[in-house]
């Protein structure tokens, strides 16, 4: 018998994707904003770059949107497709995780829940990686610790910045222990970064949250975030629950974020790609950074 079915179901099955899956912009000619509620006519929406025109609320895009938006047409060269979770517990909750998986797998033509490859930006070489919420709400398990580690060591070989779109609802619960120590392992890589001098820019979109907040995505030499993102570990309520006080007005986003020193910078999505653009002008150095001496890995 499954653990999970000792307890009662407080949601309906896939109640959590749904949540994710309700803040994407529904087909049709005209919605509803999730945001301000006032009806967005869908081709100015997607003429927008996803952003409300009447309120300026930042819809998720999916990893193509992303990667197009900001690389210089034609200049990305995906690695790592093929590498995909597996189910190592065969695990079995309201449904099984490899039925999750291959329900993803349809749903967004994905292997995992992050992109990544190589490209350039404003003519600037990179290694850029991003994150699908689509994609079991981008949590973070074993394929995607390593698809963020393998980004990571293709900038240090490459000698490029690293850029990454960050999105997430927290570790793959499905794969336990194997989840949580993704956040070791892309925190080590994210050090060698450092030692070896390569720029890590992550961007902070809604929503970044769990093992993924408290690791790679704050771990970078500039941290950028789309604006009224949602960023932290726990979710307010249990924070609200835990320690007994009521939290701030607009406590985890990214304007309070920014207010307390957590952030860089806010860069609204019209300014994404020219903002990455100057930065990593000013950070990658023309000549290339020296290869590390013996004894340093990369
Ligand atoms: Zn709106």
């Amino acid at each position: 018998m499954p653990l999970s079915s000792w307890f009662p179901s407080k949601k309906p099955q896939g109640a959590g994707e749904q949540k994710g899956a309700a803040k994407q912009v529904p087909d049709g000619i005209w919605s509803k904003c999730a945001s301000c509620n006032k009806i967005i006519y869908q081709k100015e929406l997607r003429a927008d770059l996803m952003v409300c025109p009447q309120c300026g609320h930042h819809y998720q895009m999916t990893a193509a949107e992303r990667i197009e938006l900001v690389s210089d047409p034609g200049s990305f060269e995906e690695y790592g497709a093929g590498i995909t979770s597996v189910d190592p517990l065969g695990f079995e909750g309201t449904k099984p995780y490899v039925n999750t998986l291959e329900r993803a797998k349809g749903r967004t033509d994905l292997n995992e829940a992050v992109v990544y490859g190589t490209a350039s930006i404003m003519d600037s070489p990179v290694v850029i990686g991003v994150m699908d919420f689509r994609f079991v709400g981008a949590s973070m398990g074993s394929a995607v610790g390593e698809k963020i580690t393998l980004a990571a060591e293709k900038a240090i070989e490459r000698k490029c910045p690293l850029v990454l779109f960050c999105a997430s609802g927290g570790a793959r619960m499905q794969e336990g222990m194997l989840s949580l120590m993704q956040m070791a392992k892309t925190s080590a890589v994210m050090e060698r970064l450092g030692r070896n001098g390569i720029p890590y820019i992550s961007v902070l979109t809604d929503p970044t949250t769990g093992g993924v907040s408290a690791s790679f995505a704050t771990l970078a030499d500039i941290v950028l975030a789309e604006p009224k993102a949602l960023i932290g570990f726990a979710g307010p309520r249990v924070i609200e629950q835990t320690i007994g006080q009521k939290l701030p007005k607009g406590f985890q986003r990214s304007e309070f974020l920014l207010e307390n020193g957590m952030l860089d910078q806010i860069v609204p999505r019209s300014e994404m790609r020219e903002r990455l653009g100057t930065i990593i002008a000013h950070l990658a150095p023309p000549t290339p950074v020296e290869a590390p001496t013996s004894g340093e890995v990369s």
